[in-house]
């Protein structure tokens, strides 16, 4: 089903012969009034132009490049997706015992090189990432104040009635911006129409990831000490998704911090390394590096841009991530976190290591002959990762036997590059999913990702919070679940 939108606020809406409103469930969508979703549509839409829920039109040739030319409504959910609260509460407890466990395990060099050693034998992106941190490892570099921003990704699986996690991102969250604006815009629709539809805007939970995420910049600013300096923004040469980073920089208006945007290209032309260890790019301090690029080997298309990890990485510009954090927050690791007794050697507290495990799917590594065979056997119940981010690189169903099969044939150590996963299945429900101004329903499942963040100096935590969240919902029948990759979009969550 596709509707356009209606052209305004006419019409009657949804009322049954009494003449009396009728409510609907969060989920109930099948009840709704079709005048009623395409006036919505158009409220929606409308909204979106005015608050900046916009990314970049991909028709439009300019508008990766150049702000404010050929925008779109970023793809949204017309209404936000029913969520247990219980579950939610759950995510956001644990958010700060994942940033805790993130830098324990960054500072833990040995682990990160040895379990990633093979994996970057078969895989060139992984060793270059080694190869940089054998380096800081080498001079002996202590990184003394460590920014994270982390997004925990959980799914919801039906058959255990657990929340499992999907992944945990240390490099390029995206999002914080334009998932705070769909909680805004949900809240909006159900003031206006929650009555008619029996849901209360109230049951949004508040989403505070764009403030959090701005504030954590300004205080790691702060704790680098110099009035000066700036924070730097390290971007693709075309991104499509740069109105949701242009939300976080508001920093000059909201906390008097200036920043700048280069790619990785622009910080090797630029950039200068001090005696001292301070980086200068363009002829000015950078107090804090944030990566919204580098975390995939696209954004590597020469030697020139590995010169400008390295450069930022030898600095004493804080890095968001480190190196070090960039690496802990591979599936490899994740899979390493999931064997027993590793997560003891990170965490202190038993009641923190059961919740943590708690949320921990079934991960192997690809030497384990039983697990294999039984995925060889029943492909559809496991997902195949290689280390790679930003979606679509995963394999799923008939292709994780034929890959398998393959390795085994071919008796390489392609193996190492990957790592096998417990397949999620969340409940499939009816959604109003909006792309390019259509709306279409469509069986649809969500991913809840909840945001974190963390910033020390030496002994001193400064920030370690959960930090507000995102959801995506993507059509039932996808495998991969990205919004910038074309296959999900934004949601917001009303609690249940
Ligand atoms: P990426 O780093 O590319 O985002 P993810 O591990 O998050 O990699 O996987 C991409 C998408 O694939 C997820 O957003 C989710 O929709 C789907 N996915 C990943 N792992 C699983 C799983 N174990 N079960 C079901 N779906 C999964
Ligand atoms: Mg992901």
């Amino acid at each position: 089903m596709a509707l356009q939108p209606s052209s305004g606020h006419e019409g009657s809406g949804m009322k049954t012969q009494e003449g009396q409103s009728n409510p609907v469930l969060a989920s109930d969508v099948h009840n709704i009034d079709q005048g009623l979703i395409e006036k919505m549509l158009y409220d929606a839409l409308v909204w979106s132009s005015l608050h900046g829920l916009v990314v970049g039109d991909r028709s439009s040739q300019r508008s990766g490049k150049m702000p404010g030319v050929g925008m779109v409504h970023a793809p949204f959910s017309l209404l936000p997706t029913s969520f247990p609260e219980s579950y939610w509460r759950q995510a956001c407890e644990i958010a700060p015992i994942f940033n805790e466990l993130v830098d324990r395990v960054s500072l833990d060099g040995k682990f990160l090189q040895d379990s990633l050693s093979r994996t970057g034998k078969v895989d060139a992106f992984t060793s270059r990432l080694l190869d940089i941190h054998s380096k800081m490892l080498q001079m002996g570099k202590n990184e003394d104040i460590r920014l994270g921003l982390h997004r925990s990704d959980y799914m919801l699986d039906q058959q255990t009635n657990l929340l499992l996690q999907i992944e945990l991102n240390t490099i390029s969250s995206s999002f914080p911006g334009l998932s705070c604006l769909v909680s805004e815009l949900h809240r909006s629709l159900l003031g206006h129409y929650g009555e008619s539809l029996g849901l209360d805007s109230k049951r949004i939970p508040q989403n505070t990831a764009v403030d959090q995420y701005a504030e954590v910049f300004a205080k790691a600013w702060a704790e680098y000490n110099n009035p000066r300096s700036l924070v730097m923004v390290i971007v693709q040469t075309e991104e499509r998704n740069m109105y949701d980073q242009h939300w976080l920089f508001h920093l000059y208006d909201t906390h008097n911090v200036k920043s700048i945007r280069k790619t990785l290209a622009e910080v090797d032309a630029q950039g200068e390394l001090k005696p001292d260890g301070r980086l200068f790019v363009d002829g000015q301090e950078i107090s804090v590096v944030y990566f919204r690029a580098g975390y995939t080997p696209n954004d590597y298309p020469s030697e020139s841009e590995w010169r400008a990890r390295l450069l930022m990485e030898q600095s004493l510009a804080i890095k968001c991530p480190s190196i070090s954090y960039h690496l802990a927050g591979t599936k490899k690791i994740q899979q390493e976190l999931a064997k027993a007794g590793v997560l003891e050697r990170y965490l202190d507290s038993q009641e923190d290591i059961a919740e943590v495990r708690k949320c921990f799917a079934g991960l192997w590594s690809l030497d384990d002959p039983v697990i294999i065979q039984k995925a060889i056997e029943n492909p559809k119940l496991f997902v195949m990762k290689p280390q790679r981010e930003g979606g679509g690189n995963n394999i799923y169903n008939e292709d994780v036997k034929v890959n398998l099969l393959r390795i085994q044939k071919e008796g390489t150590e392609e193996d190492a590059a990957y790592i096998l996963m417990q397949r999620i299945f969340p409940r499939a429900s009816p959604t109003f999913l909006v792309r390019d101004g259509i709306c279409h329903k469509d069986h649809a499942v969500s991913e809840l990702g909840v945001y974190g963040t963390y910033l020390r100096n030496k002994e001193k935590v400064i920030v370690n919070q959960q930090s507000g969240y995102l959801m995506r919902t993507k059509v039932s029948s996808s495998n991969e679940g990205g919004v910038a990759a074309g296959f999900a979009v934004l949601d917001s969550m009303y609690l249940t």
